[in-house]
């Protein structure tokens, strides 16, 4: 048996019906390597997942019927999936969907991220179920694993922190190879020593792939993906895009970080320690190129990188006594927004004034501006976008920014940053 490991991952959008989980078994039928399969949940069921918390949260009990329809959802695609023992399998997913019940029953911690975690990690259980069990079915052997009994985080829930040293002898002894060659496991969800389920941010998969790859020193990590692989900008907001044959550890670091959907910025880290390369490839047409990411030294000719981020608020803040916004204050500023873990897209500064950009959120954002009340006039501009802009040109910003209200502009000799509103029609 070859020694080599690689590591795919499948992201919602490819497994959100049953033509896609057949798909899946298609480009796992031409490898044979040792695999490692990480799985995300299907389609939208986070999102689903995530409406269902709320209500449990608010105690509207119609949350049953978020469930029910999930439920259907799956139901439906694993009786495609599936010609005979379709009942055996609904049993399982069912078991599945009685845990989420029996904890929202049983549970008595309030603790918004607490839940999160133990209901929402479902989704990845029961996707990897189904395609576990279909990829069995149609004579592709493989194991699956329940990644919280080797992927072990601190109680960070919804950021658990990687403990590398436990995962790392827990992941070795459990993908061990000795008697599989593919494995199949869940993205996004990890667990703690004690036992609870902790998850790793949205669209958390792909670092879950990246981690398992440096846990046990695979050859590559391909994502596979719906399109060719990682574009300079995405195509339903731009026009004219094109496909990135290359890119550096570093651009894509700075490219999930500026907002690409196309990687979770957490992923490069993993990966760059072991010199690992990264895939993004189409599963419609696996032969093709796609993108590779990989360590480079040498300058790479970019075009202009395109990346939007909408539902944008700017928020200003000036020191009620007028102190100069300097050290104290913005060190003051920044660990009330880490206490209420509102993450900072842009910041700008000027001598009594500090603007920064966040995503549009409702759970902790309004408590850090209460918070930031006390001490600072607080003003916001509210639905506005933020464009980045990587190896720009002037023509690229010009078109870009043409008929925009300009809030911020921050220019580098590689980037140029634009916090803007549409304007009115
Ligand atoms: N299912 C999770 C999410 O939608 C993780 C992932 O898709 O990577 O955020
Ligand atoms: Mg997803």
């Amino acid at each position: 048996m070859s020694s080599i490991i690689k590591v795919f991952k499948f992201g919602g959008a490819s497994v959100s019906s049953a033509e896609g989980v057949r798909n899946l078994a298609e480009v796992v039928k031409r490898y044979n390597q040792n695999l490692v399969i990480v799985v995300s949940a299907m389609g939208k069921t986070t999102n689903a997942l995530e409406v269902v918390l709320a209500k449990y949260l608010e105690k509207d009990n119609s949350y049953t019927q978020n469930l029910d329809q999930l439920r259907n959802y799956h139901v439906n695609i694993l009786s495609n999936l599936f010609q005979s023992n379709i009942e055996e399998q609904t049993q399982k997913i069912d078991l599945l969907f009685g845990e989420i019940e029996n904890f929202i029953k049983s549970n008595k911690n309030t603790d918004y991220n607490y839940c999160y975690d133990q209901i929402v990690s479902y989704g990845e259980l029961i996707s990897t179920t189904i395609v576990s069990e279909y990829l069995n079915s149609v004579e592709i052997k493989n194991r699956w694993i329940d990644i919280r009994t080797c992927v072990k985080s601190d109680a960070t829930y919804r950021e658990g922190n990687i403990d590398y040293k436990r995962s790392d002898e827990l992941s070795k002894a459990t993908f061990s190879f000795t008697n599989n060659r593919i494995y199949l496991t869940q993205g996004f969800i990890a667990g703690t020593l004690f036992g609870t389920t902790t998850t790793l941010g949205r669209e958390g998969s792909d670092y879950t792939a990246a981690i398992m790859a440096n846990l046990l020193n695979a050859e590559d990590v391909t994502i596979w993906k719906d399109v060719e692989g990682v574009l300079n900008a995405d195509p339903k907001i731009f026009k004219n895009t094109c496909k990135l044959d290359f890119v550096s550890y570093k651009e894509a670091i700075e490219l999930s970080y500026c907002g690409a959907q196309i990687i979770h910025p957490k992923t490069i880290k993993p990966l760059q320690n072991k010199r690992i390369p990264l895939y993004v490839k189409s599963f419609l047409r696996s032969e093709a190129d796609g993108t590779k990411i990989l360590d480079s030294n040498e300058s790479h000719q970019y075009p202009p990188i395109l990346i939007l981020r909408r539902n944008q608020r700017l928020i200003s803040l000036t020191p009620r006594d007028f102190s100069f916004v300097i050290e104290d204050c913005l060190s003051q500023i920044f660990a009330l927004l880490y206490k209420h873990r509102v993450k900072v897209n842009m910041i700008q500064t000027s001598a009594i004034s500090f603007s920064f950009c966040v995503d549009e959120e409702k759970h902790f954002l309004p408590a850090a501006i209460d918070d930031l009340q006390k001490d600072f006039e607080v003003l916001y501009n509210e639905d506005a976008e933020m464009l980045t802009v990587r190896h720009y040109t002037e023509e690229v910003i010009k078109e870009q920014t043409s008929d925009r209200k300009i809030y911020v502009k921050q220019e580098t000799r590689s980037t140029v940053r634009i916090v803007m509103k549409r304007s009115e029609q």
